[in-house]
């Protein structure tokens, strides 16, 4: 392992460990050190309070504020090297401080479960076991008592030998745990670790790639050093195909490629493809395996047995002791933001590696983020362009189909019906959009306007129909429908508004020889469901296909011939500035995958604002011109890429007490600020949703002109809001960043 922390050295052996522990606290904790010098970066079990738990060593030392005779001892010494490289180590510990959340926390985040649990850090099928110097001269007749472990001995007086192979000699794990302890035995790292800069090869035909690929690798691979590109490339333009020629060099040095992905799910085709293409090892990162398939492969990467890592948001926090290229597909996708704990933006740190690790960052997507186009404008990331679909693929036609006055049947205009007939009759699917799951967002008295909400929170019930109940969808919990209004008794309750099940019912009514399908959270929550559906989709059995947001995802519907966004308006106009930027991605994404060839895709917009210049600009010039004119209101509002937000959210069931503590924050927050008007605080204000499960919730916001200011101000600020006696008396939590201000 080349790359690796090395233990400090003190001048004499260190006394103290600092260990980081999981736990919501600012500061390390002092242990003893034992026989066993532990290793900064690596895992120690230690006492703490009653319990036990696992920490990181994140220095060595001889100096405690405490006196020595109060510290404890380390119970157990988990590794004998570090679990990340140093780059990585130096990455999360930038990360710690740039989001404000404990270090011990963070490094936790960073590492598989079973490592969590105490689990060694070596592959379980490869660990091979050799004998120490110790071990070597261990005399056999001292173990007449311990006959197995004598058997140990002698099987690796040869040679070492894999764990397997021990176990197949009738030894138990036990025993070789043991014999380990007493240090006669190790572990032989990188067993099988073949570097494939031997014998790298590209193994399949590739297709020549065009002028502007060709331009894209030509740049990036003239600078192996750190460098941002953003590839802003239709869909089906080529860029995995860029991707692809871009780690030839990379995988032809011996080194490795890291590439995250929004969902792996959907993803299946493009992870055969890096298979398809090199004879070297790929693995696949992502939330549905099972901790040991996890362990496995985080712990190949760190070893360098694995090249190419493809995953989701987590990833980016593989070991790679030999990395060459960091790239971010679908770069804009929400879900690299983690939204509860560790608040991290996994494409923001993933530039941040690269810089610390010194190696190319590559961001791609048809629709890139704000954030990247600004870094294009000043002149951060290198703009790469693809505009045009390889092989020749029709762009899709669109339109706005203007729905003033006219009357709407559960969301659907007349023309879009027929609209939708047209496309069915000659054999197609069609696919509609609307964000909101369930029949009907609200139920409602015709008689005197009571609407059924939730008691916990400031929110009205969602109507389901499958199965028939109330539900809330932000504290999830449900009830019966009433059949009399709670406020006058009236029978005469009406269903208000449109979800995705109404407008499946209703389509199914409309087009009974047809079959349909929903594709929402309520109904793809089992594992390997959506995937079912999806194969459906694929294999025509069903011909109307309805969906919120997540249908859209990384997937090609080449029998879809008809998208529309049956609610535009509501994202027009919505509270949240990011809103128009969802809006306009979701529609050149589902624009660029629908339809084939000879059968090119229509999308539809319903909206009452058809002249409306954020949509016109999208129509009529694209993704492109659109993201330039709406980032010029953005600058006038100074809104972010403009500036920076932290977003601090608290909450408690009484209200004053969390309205107080953000005051009291503001106030800590401006005394620090006061010197300059570098720092604009807002707030506190009750948070869009004021109250959920019976919780108050109020928000404070401080924005800043730069991230270096918001760190600094922050981190001083911070130090002062914890020591607040009404910080323990509220939950609050900080968002640095965030992308919604829910
Ligand atoms: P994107 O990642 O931008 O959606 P892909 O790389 O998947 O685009 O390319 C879309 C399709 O076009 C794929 O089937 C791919 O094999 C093919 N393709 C990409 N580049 C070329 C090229 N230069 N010549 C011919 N076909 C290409
Ligand atoms: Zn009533
Ligand atoms: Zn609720």
């Amino acid at each position: 392992m080349n790359d690796l922390l090395q233990p400090k050295h003190c001048q004499m052996t260190p006394k103290i460990a600092k260990v980081a522990l999981p736990l919501p606290l600012y500061k390390t904790f002092d242990y003893l050190i034992g026989n066993h010098v532990p290793i900064v970066g690596g895992r120690v079990r230690v006492p703490f309070g009653k319990q036990c738990k696992i920490g990181i060593v994140t220095a060595l030392t001889d100096q405690s504020d405490l006196p020595l005779e109060q510290l404890k001892p380390i119970n157990d010494v988990l590794d004998n090297t570090p679990l990340w490289p140093t780059s990585l180590y130096n990455l999360l510990n930038w990360a710690s401080r740039y989001y404000q959340y404990p270090f011990g926390n963070v490094l936790t985040t960073a590492m598989p479960v079973s490592l969590r649990k105490g689990k060694a850090a070596f592959r379980t099928q490869n660990r091979l076991w050799k004998l120490t110097d110790i071990g070597k001269i261990q005399p056999l007749s001292s173990l007449t008592s311990a006959p197995k472990q004598a058997r140990i001995l002698t099987l690796l007086r040869n040679s070492a030998m894999t764990h397997t192979k021990l176990l197949e000699n009738n030894i138990t794990a036990t025993v070789i745990n043991k014999v380990e302890k007493k240090g006669w035995i190790e572990v032989a790292q990188n067993a099988h670790y073949k570097p494939w800069s031997t014998h790298y090869k590209v193994i399949e035909d590739k297709p020549t790639l065009n002028n502007e690929q060709a331009m894209a690798v030509a740049t990036i691979n003239a600078n192996p050093n750190f460098s941002c590109y953003l590839i802003e490339g239709v869909t089906a333009s080529g860029k995995t195909e860029v991707y692809l020629n871009l780690l030839e060099p990379v995988l032809a040095k011996g080194k490795q490629a890291l590439i995250l992905v929004p969902e792996i799910g959907l993803t299946p085709q493009t992870i055969e493809r890096f298979k398809r293409r090199f004879n070297v090892p790929v693995e696949v990162l992502h939330s549905g395996q099972n901790e040991t398939e996890r362990l496995n492969t985080w712990l190949a990467a760190r070893d360098c047995e694995v090249a190419i890592i493809i995953g989701t948001r987590s990833a980016l926090f593989s070991p790679c002791t030999n990395l060459g290229i960091i790239i971010v597909d679908e770069e804009h996708d929400v879900s690299y933001k983690q939204k509860d704990s560790f608040r991290y933006h996994s494409r923001d740190l993933a530039v941040m590696r690269g810089h610390k690790e010194n190696v190319p960052v590559v961001l791609g997507s048809a629709t890139p983020s704000f954030e990247s186009i600004h870094n294009v404008e000043i002149g951060k990331y290198h703009h790469l362009i693809l505009s045009t679909r390889a092989g020749n693929v029709l762009n899709a036609k669109h339109g706005i189909l203007d729905i003033r006055g006219l009357h709407l049947e559960s969301g659907l205009s007349a023309p879009l019906i027929s609209e939708i007939r047209r496309h069915l009759i000659t054999g197609n699917q069609v696919m509609l959009f609307l964000n909101r799951r369930g029949y009907s967002p609200a139920l409602m008295c015709h008689k005197c306007g009571w609407l059924a909400s939730c008691k916990h929170c400031d929110a009205n019930y969602t109507l389901h129909q499958q199965p028939q109940k109330l539900r809330c969808h932000h504290c999830g919990i449900q009830c019966s429908i009433p059949h009399q209004c709670d406020h006058c008794g009236s029978t005469q309750l009406i269903r208000v508004g449109v979800g995705t099940e109404q407008l499946e019912t209703h389509l199914a009514s409309i087009f009974p020889e047809y079959k349909t399908v929903r594709i929402d959270r309520d109904n793809t929550r089992k594992k390997g469901v959506l995937e079912e559906y999806l194969h459906a989709i694929h294999n025509k059995e069903y011909q109307i296909l309805i969906g919120t947001q997540m249908l859209a995802k990384g997937h090609h519907f080449p029998d879809v011939t008809l998208v529309a966004l049956v609610d535009t308006d509501s994202a027009l106009f919505s509270n949240d500035f990011r809103a128009p930027e969802r809006l306009a991605q979701l529609f050149i994404q589902v624009a660029g995958r629908a339809g084939r060839a000879n059968k090119p895709g229509m999308v539809l917009l319903q909206t009452h604002h058809p002249e409306h210049f954020l949509l016109q600009s999208l129509i009529h010039n694209g993704y492109n011109s659109f993201s330039r004119k709406a980032l010029r209101e953005r600058q006038q509002a100074s809104l972010p890429p403009f500036s920076y937000f932290c977003l601090i959210r608290a909450e408690s069931h009484k209200s004053e007490l969390v309205e107080q503590f953000l005051q009291q924050a503001r106030t800590v927050l401006e005394i620090g600020a006061l010197d300059d008007n570098s720092c604009t605080v807002m707030g506190p204000t009750p948070a869009p949703l004021h109250r959920r499960a019976a919780h108050y919730r109020w928000q404070l916001i401080v924005q800043t002109p730069s991230r270096r200011i918001l760190q600094q101000k922050l981190s001083i600020a911070l130090h002062s809001i914890r020591q607040l006696p009404l910080s323990k008396k509220v939950h609050w939590s900080l968002d640095i960043e965030p992308q919604d201000m829910n």
